[in-house]
């Protein structure tokens, strides 16, 4: 049992506890590394054995999401339990919530995870997102083309990530077809869409931020995102906005988790406008891929972050040290011209001053799948993209 601190908060959750995790993928790998060099024990509980985070924690549960008493059995013995991944059914979280604290509040989870829940919430508090409509049929999506214009997207409402689950369509592409693709008419398929006006935007930026048991909150600075079909590619910090344009996207992230009463991390995403308006494009109640920068470049990472923030500790300082910028990692890195499997060259890319990688352990590359990072800090965010995308050049020459 911990022992507990006489000077630290009430209700705080002191190193020696134990911390579950839902979800077993990189995010929760990272989480796992900064919960134990904190002292705390980490379960992480998977619907897959062979995962990330299996290698970073002192105990895993593997079973299905979808049974009750395999999560309850799973919670016994945990101080408090948060996730890394939110296309598990809100089931799980109750049923854990039920044994445990579960942070953030399986409430939240249940609104971020749906696309068509989500833009209803930002809608009704006011946070101004794309023109979009919520269709359930392959008509409806045809008027709400009609509505909206061209070029849309069509994203399924639930269990899309990564770009998954979503058609983009063009002034001559039919709804039908796409409406069939994402599997519409399938007897089990999606049967809620959401359906975007596709924007022309300046730039996307992601805001990462924590908010503790007391309420208080701490927000990085915003990230400058760039996307290469549909999954983040780069992400650097600072994002060179103009002062208002980062005010503004900092202010909107943590009303954000105030009003959905996060108690953890997440991140929301952004659009920002040629006209210099900020659109939310969605939220994710979790640590995220543009955060991994603040592992080399902030005083507290995000990672840490969210362990301080479900275990009621005082939030960590988000002061940012350098500049820098992560650049991913993906699968296509390992495959050479002929589509044979060659390991890329990690010495080339290390050989390179201020680069770091991280790889995330998964033992089968394939195209789109996220193996890992590169962060580089450099005297300018100019060249610490530089310097991380040449380290990814000359890893992935082949
Ligand atoms: P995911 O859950 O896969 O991250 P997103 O909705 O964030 O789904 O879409 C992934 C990326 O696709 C976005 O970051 C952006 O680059 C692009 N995208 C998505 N929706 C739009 C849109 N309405 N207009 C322009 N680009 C979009
Ligand atoms: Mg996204």
């Amino acid at each position: 049992m911990p022992l507990t601190g006489s000077s630290s908060p009430a209700r705080s959750i002191l190193p020696g506890s134990t911390l579950g995790i839902l979800g077993g993928g990189q995010l929760g790998g990272m989480f796992a590394a900064a919960a134990r060099r904190m002292g705390y024990r980490v379960e992480v509980i998977s619907d897959v054995a062979d995962c990330p985070a299996a290698r970073l924690c002192d105990r895993l549960h593997v079973g299905r999401y979808d049974d009750p008493d395999f999560l309850a059995a799973a919670a016994r013995g945990l101080d408090v339990v948060t996730f890394e991944f939110e296309n598990v059914p809100a089931t799980a979280a109750h049923a854990l919530a039920a044994v445990v604290p579960v942070r953030p509040d399986p409430e939240v989870l249940f609104i971020t995870q749906d696309r068509a829940r989500e833009k209803s919430f930002l809608e009704k508090h006011g946070f101004a997102c794309v023109p979009h409509r919520v269709v359930r049929s392959s008509a409806e999506l045809t008027t709400a083309c009609a509505q909206l214009g061209r070029p849309a997207v069509l994203k399924t409402a639930a269990f899309g990530y990564d770009g998954k689950g979503q058609r983009w369509l063009g002034e001559g592409d039919d709804p039908a077809t796409a409406w069939h693709e994402l599997g519409g008419n399938a007897p089990a398929g999606p049967r809620e869409f959401v359906v975007e006006s596709w924007l022309d935007f300046d730039c996307e930026i992601s805001v990462v931020a924590a908010r503790g048991l007391d309420g208080t909150t701490a927000a990085f600075a915003p990230t400058r995102n760039i996307h290469s079909r549909h999954i983040l590619d780069v992400s650097s910090t600072p994002a060179t906005l103009s002062a208002a344009v980062q005010a503004e996207a900092v202010s909107l992230t943590q009303r954000i988790l105030k009003t959905l009463g996060v108690v953890g991390v997440a991140c929301v995403e952004f659009f920002v406008t040629r006209d210099g308006r900020i659109l939310v494009n969605e939220i994710a109640p979790r640590t995220h891929n543009s955060g991994h920068l603040t592992i080399e470049a902030c005083e507290t990472s995000q990672f840490e972050q969210q362990v301080r923030a479900v275990c009621g500790l005082p939030l960590g300082s988000t002061l940012q040290i350098a500049p820098a910028a992560m650049a991913n990692l993906l699968g296509e890195c390992w495959f050479d011209q002929t589509g044979g499997l060659q390991e890329p060259d990690w010495a080339a890319a290390l050989s390179l001053p201020g680069v770091c990688l991280h790889l995330y352990g998964k033992s089968e590359p394939r195209q789109g799948r996220k193996m890992g990072h590169l962060t580089a800090l450099g005297p300018t965010v100019i060249e610490a993209v530089e310097r991380v995308t040449q380290a990814r050049r000359l890893a992935c020459r082949h």
